[in-house]
């Protein structure tokens, strides 16, 4: 159904990319064989697929894409590759995909995850190591292409914290990166996508240049950039499908889908005695 209507809708997101191109940041999670689908994890030979296929457009760093986003034009449609949370896989399995078509990408890791401290809960204990350890990471961040952002030291739900703990999961996760890296953290990724005014408040005070969300859509000169926009990419997005998201033809459909979700992430933090009031900046 949604196939169907981001099908009708190709010829608008055809004209829009042409006349108004942007950063559209693609998101990925896991690059594993898993036995069912999950909406985190893409196959190895999808992934295959979905790069050979974006590294026929111009692929950028989150650097040169901010770059072109702050330039106030931007001529040709660019994209950018993220992946969230650290898994392991990233470094097994999507690397070597993306340096067989060149591919640059960011990846944010949690550092309690990094610390094997943690986990992501929802995939609970597995036989196999699910998250990079800091030797990992350290080599993914040697790698030409490769950037490591921030998501936090251990994955909250940012808005739930009081000002505190969420000052100290956004600024001494960037500090413990630099630290083992011997190199700044430019990039801030919000867990789960959920932000309000305190979190980009924050994510700014602590010296990020730009931070990514889950809100949809493409990114142009004037979209905040600690506010950055992202495509969701899943193991359902055949050929067709991954081409239609890359021309943003679901995007109407996705901004559907988000302004609901919003709606409802604020009627639950609207509640009386909640103490996850976003502070006003
Ligand atoms: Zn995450």
């Amino acid at each position: 159904m949604r196939r169907l209507l981001a099908t009708a809708l190709l010829p608008y997101a055809a004209l829009q990319n042409a006349w108004h191109p942007g950063l559209r940041i693609l998101m990925y999670h896991r690059v594993a064989r898993l036995p069912a689908y999950d909406q985190l994890t893409v196959s190895p030979q999808r992934f295959a697929q979905h790069m050979q296929e974006l590294a026929r457009h111009r692929v950028v760093s989150l650097d040169d894409g901010l770059r072109a986003l702050q330039s106030g034009r931007i001529r040709q449609p660019l994209f950018a590759v993220t992946f969230d949370d650290g898994y392991l896989d990233n470094l097994t399995e999507a690397l070597p995909i993306l340096q067989r078509y060149r591919i640059p990408a960011t990846i944010f890791v949690t550092t309690r995850f990094c610390d094997q401290a943690l986990s992501h809960p929802r995939y609970g204990t597995t036989a196999q190591r699910l998250h990079l350890n800091w030797d990992e990471v350290q080599t993914l961040a040697r790698t030409p292409g490769i950037t490591i952002g921030s998501h936090t030291l251990t994955h909250p739900y940012l808005p739930t914290l009081g000002d505190a703990a969420a000052a100290q999961e956004i600024h001494d996760s960037r500090a413990q990166i630099a630290a083992r890296l011997h190199q700044t953290v430019a990039y801030f990724c919000y867990p789960s996508g959920d932000l309000s005014a305190r979190e980009l408040l924050l994510v700014r005070q602590a010296g990020y240049a730009a931070a990514v969300s889950v809100a949809p859509g493409v990114n142009h000169p004037g979209t905040d950039r600690y506010q950055l926009r992202r495509t969701e990419i899943t193991e359902r997005d055949d050929l067709p499908q991954f081409r239609l998201k890359l021309i943003g033809a679901f995007d109407p459909i996705h901004h559907i889908l988000h302004a609901r979700r919003s709606r409802r992430f604020a009627q639950r933090h609207a509640q009386p005695g909640a103490s996850t009031e976003a502070t006003s900046s």
